[in-house]
């Protein structure tokens, strides 16, 4: 199975309600699609939202690295020359890891493809459904309260919570949706780098001591603070999860070699794709640390993939894929299907991905 093109394009999906973090605000979600031809008539799918606040990647980015590196190293390759073409999209150029995570995943779907069975099970994995939590928005608190029991009532057992703007303010806010949802429901807080060491700790057990119940914090302190990170995980009551800290294998590496961190988020957007995902899985095992998968704001083809990673490696526990329910319309046929928080992957070949429409064209490399 020859690679004869590689064809890319955007698309924009609108969310439903804006979404708001410690870092942004966003309506509408911005991907690049990726097609991968061949000279057979299986076609792969892949996608790399432009997050430029979290990786650095921007559209023009994204698409000057498919034109000017990715593309060049593939067409005319053999995709069954597998383990060799994932090293060359690694290999390519530094950096640019949505790009490489959206060629990463196209080939995967192919070569899954190629030999007629879905990724999941091409890696192993015998689980094709996850349970996925809901990120609610940051608002009032009385909003938020609404917002997470129409969650609850939609049949999600897991919020997320976005924090770290106004530590009072976000107390208030967790202890509204604490008192509106049932009491088994599990509430993890995502801070996006927003405090320092000592207020982390300091504020992660007032959360405690005041009974709000938090299952995890995802990278409360800056990214490149592992020293810091540490700090936290072994001062604070509430589990840490080390998110924009790791990209790539080599960041899971050090993370889990100081104990830095009491679990880690695999994003294929941060680490390049499945090829890398799998490494940081792999690392986290040998080391006993449970992975959640998550994802950008993102469309249903990358999320797909995730999906597909996730089923395969049961260190991954936890699951933050909530990406396509929080979209008002969903351009991607075939795949995962989301119904709410559960997730279940199809039995079709490769990601199951057989259309992205309304794409509309950037750019083009034909053999
Ligand atoms: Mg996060």
């Amino acid at each position: 199975m020859k690679i004869t093109a590689l064809e890319w394009g955007r698309v924009s999906i609108p969310l439903r309600t804006p979404f708001k973090t410690a870092l942004r605000t966003v309506a509408s979600v911005e991907d690049i699609i990726l097609r991968i031809h061949t000279d057979t008539e299986h076609v792969g799918f892949g996608e790399a939202p432009p997050t430029g606040v979290i990786t650095g990647d921007t559209a023009e980015g994204i698409c000057g690295a498919l034109k000017n590196h990715l593309a060049p190293a593939l067409l005319g390759r053999e995709v069954e020359d597998f383990e060799t073409l994932m090293h060359t999209v690694q290999t390519a150029l530094v950096h640019n890891s949505s790009a490489k995570a959206a060629v990463d995943m196209a080939l995967w779907d192919l070569y899954g493809k190629r030999y007629g069975i879905p990724v999941y099970k091409l890696l192993g994995g015998a689980r094709n459904q996850l349970v996925t939590d809901l990120t609610i928005s940051v608002n009032s608190p009385e909003e938020m309260a609404r917002d997470a029991r129409i969650a609850i009532d939609r049949g999600f057992d897991c919020l997320k919570m976005k924090v770290g703007v106004d530590p009072a303010l976000d107390v208030a806010r967790l202890a509204a949706v604490r008192a509106a949802v049932p009491a088994d429901t599990v509430i993890r807080i995502d801070a996006n780098q927003a405090w320092t060491p000592r207020e982390a700790v300091r504020i992660l057990n007032g959360m405690q001591e005041k009974g709000l119940d938090i299952e995890l914090v995802e990278q409360p302190v800056k990214a490149h603070d592992l020293e810091g990170l540490k700090y936290v995980t072994q001062h604070s009551y509430v589990p840490v999860l080390a998110d924009e800290a790791v990209f790539g294998p080599e960041d899971a590496l050090r993370i889990l070699q100081l104990g830095a961190a009491d679990l880690i988020n695999i994003k294929l957007m941060k680490c390049g794709g499945i090829h890398n995902a799998l490494k940081i899985a792999t690392l986290a095992e040998l080391y006993g640390v449970q992975c959640m998968i998550g994802c950008m704001l993102e469309g249903r083809v990358a999320v797909n993939a995730a999906a597909h990673l996730a089923c395969a490696r049961g260190i991954v526990t936890k699951v933050d894929l909530d990406g396509p329910m929080l979209c008002a319309s969903d351009p991607v046929r075939g795949g995962a299907v989301f119904q709410e928080k559960d997730i279940t992957l199809p039995d079709a070949p490769g990601l199951g991905v057989t259309d992205v429409e309304g794409v509309i064209p950037i750019d083009a490399v034909r053999l």
